[in-house]
């Protein structure tokens, strides 16, 4: 009996994972076409200073409207993409519009995620070059982000990796700190320009009084090591008043801006234009 019931739950199981291995097979093949047709767009959202909350970059975020399924998330995604070998096409599509993109946006710096299979690929910084090239933007304006997951498994070859990043120009941003296994002593030796907290911390910051202790002791340490933080996820303005007070110098989160098109962003640059000139005005009155 008990022998019956184990091979029924089996034979469930089998299922399962057939239907479960069928459904990625699917969906590697949809996004192989995506990436072909650039049926992927990107989206912007605000990276805002801290103190006078205006815009001074954006990051870009692949999205995905898979025919007949509608959108889905890049965290699905992407890890499909990074087991597939999808991954380099996909990122160096996103890299280049991005570049483009900032094009019409003088002056505002533009990130760009950077998966582990994308920093992994020793020609990476020659692809990066190439686009840099292309697409003439300067390179001071473009932030890599990458996560510490990969960072912890080869911290020899990550520091390789960004030294020759640097080189060219771009900088280079630690994404999602305080996600998971955060290293703090990393921080200064593989040379970030930038960190950027997580939302799982961020928050937390007003109700949760550890969460906040830890906020405030990750941004002081960064910035005894002169190391610039962004605060991600914000979603209302006391939140990122707190994390002003703490010393970030930039946040980003839905109370500032969500993800949007890039005519919204290019509406938004110039609306912020106008208004920087009409100041420049009245001041000189
Ligand atoms: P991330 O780089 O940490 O990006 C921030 C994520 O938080 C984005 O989700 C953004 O839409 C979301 N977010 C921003 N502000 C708020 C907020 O105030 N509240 C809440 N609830 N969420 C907020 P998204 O676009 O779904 O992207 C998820 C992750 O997927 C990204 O996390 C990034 O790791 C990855 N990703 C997105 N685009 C790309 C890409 O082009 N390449 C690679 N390699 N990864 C990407
Ligand atoms: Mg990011
Ligand atoms: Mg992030
Ligand atoms: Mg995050």
């Amino acid at each position: 009996k008990a022998k019956e019931a184990g091979r029924a739950r089996m034979t469930c199981y089998e299922t399962a994972m057939d239907a479960h291995r069928e459904e990625r097979n699917a969906l590697e093949l949809d996004l192989r076409r995506a990436i072909e047709t650039e049926e992927l767009t990107l989206v912007y959202q605000p990276l805002v200073d801290a103190s006078s909350c205006e815009m001074t970059g954006v990051e870009a975020l692949v999205r995905w409207n898979r025919p007949g399924h509608g959108p889905i998330s890049p965290e699905i995604f992407i890890p499909v993409a990074e087991t597939t070998g999808l991954i380099e096409a996909l990122g160096l599509f996103v890299l280049r519009k991005a570049c483009e993109a900032a094009q019409q946006w003088p002056d505002l710096r533009v990130a760009v995620n950077v998966s582990p299979g994308q920093f992994r690929n020793p020609a990476f910084a020659d692809y990066v070059r190439s686009v840099l090239n292309s697409t003439e933007i300067e390179a001071g304006r473009v932030t890599l982000e990458i996560t510490e997951g990969y960072i912890i498994q080869n911290p020899e070859r990550t520091r390789q990796s960004i030294e020759r990043l640097k080189m060219l120009g771009v900088k280079v941003a630690l994404d999602d700190f305080g996600s998971g296994f955060s290293s703090i002593g990393y921080l200064r030796q593989f040379g970030f320009d930038r960190i950027k907290i997580d939302r799982s911390l961020t928050m937390n910051v007003l109700e949760d009084s550890r969460a906040r202790e830890m906020l405030r002791a990750t941004v002081a340490l960064a910035r005894s090591l002169d190391i610039p933080v962004t605060a991600e996820g914000i979603e209302i303005e006391e939140q990122g008043r707190a994390l002003q007070n703490f010393g970030c110098d930039e946040l980003q989160g839905y109370f500032y801006g969500k993800p949007m098109p890039e005519a919204e962003i290019t509406k938004r640059f110039s609306i912020q234009k106008a208004a920087a000139l009409d100041e420049e005005r009245g001041a000189a009155a």
